[in-house]
C-alpha cells in the first residue's frame, strides 16, 4: 500500500476507536478483579488422558520446542482372547510438558493418533518460579476436568453419507 493513503487508512481507524471508546467507555477488563470467559475452543493448557496414552513419543517427536519429556516401560497386560498371549503394552512413568518453553502451537494435540491430548480453556496457572511451569503427567491429568465437550458441528459440516458411484 503507497505510504500516504497507508497512513490515512491508519489514522481513520485510530480516530473511530477514540470515538468509540469516548463514546461507548473503554473496553478494556480490569484483571484479576475482572475476568472474561476464554471462548471454549482456546489453548490455554494441554491435557492428558493418561489412559489414552501409548508413551508412542510422537508428540515429543513433534513439539517444535522440545518441551515434552516422557519415559516408560513395557509392560505385560492380560491377552485379549482365552488362551492367548500376554500383550506388552507401554507404561508412562513420566509425562511432563514445560509451559515455560511451550508456544501454544498445539502440535502436540493434532499429532496425537491416541486421542490423549486436550485442549482446555484454563489460563490461571503462572508461577513466580520459572521452574513450577513444569506439569507433571498428574497436573496434566487434573487439567481434564477443564477440557470442554465437543462442539457439535456447524450446520453444513456434517460428514456426508458415503456416495456409492452409479
Ligand atoms: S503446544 Fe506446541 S510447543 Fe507446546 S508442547 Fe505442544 S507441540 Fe510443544
Ligand atoms: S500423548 Fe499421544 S502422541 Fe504423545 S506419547 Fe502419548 S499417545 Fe503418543
Amino acid at each position: 500500500m503507497p505510504l500516504v493513503p497507508g497512513l490515512l487508512t491508519g489514522l481513520g481507524i485510530t480516530f473511530k476507536e477514540i470515538v468509540k471508546t469516548v463514546t461507548k467507555g473503554a473496553e478494556t477488563v480490569q484483571y484479576p478483579h475482572e475476568k472474561e470467559d476464554p471462548a471454549p475452543r482456546a489453548r490455554g493448557v494441554i491435557a492428558l488422558h493418561e489412559d489414552n496414552c501409548t508413551a508412542c513419543m510422537l508428540c515429543v517427536r513433534e513439539c517444535p520446542d522440545w518441551c515434552i519429556y516422557i519415559e516408560g516401560h513395557k509392560d505385560l497386560a492380560p491377552p485379549r482372547r482365552a488362551g492367548g498371549k500376554p500383550r506388552q503394552v507401554n507404561k508412562l512413568d513420566r509425562f511432563d510438558i514445560d509451559y515455560g518453553l511451550c508456544m501454544y502451537c498445539g502440535i502436540c494435540v493434532e499429532v496425537c493418533p491416541f486421542e490423549a491430548l486436550f485442549w482446555s480453556p484454563e489460563y490461571e496457572y503462572s508461577e513466580p518460579r520459572i521452574a513450577d511451569l513444569l506439569h507433571d503427567k498428574t497436573r496434566l491429568g487434573q487439567w481434564m476436568t477443564t477440557v470442554p465437550d465437543f462442539e457439535p458441528y456447524e450446520a453444513g459440516s456434517q460428514v456426508k453419507a458415503k456416495q456409492v458411484p452409479r
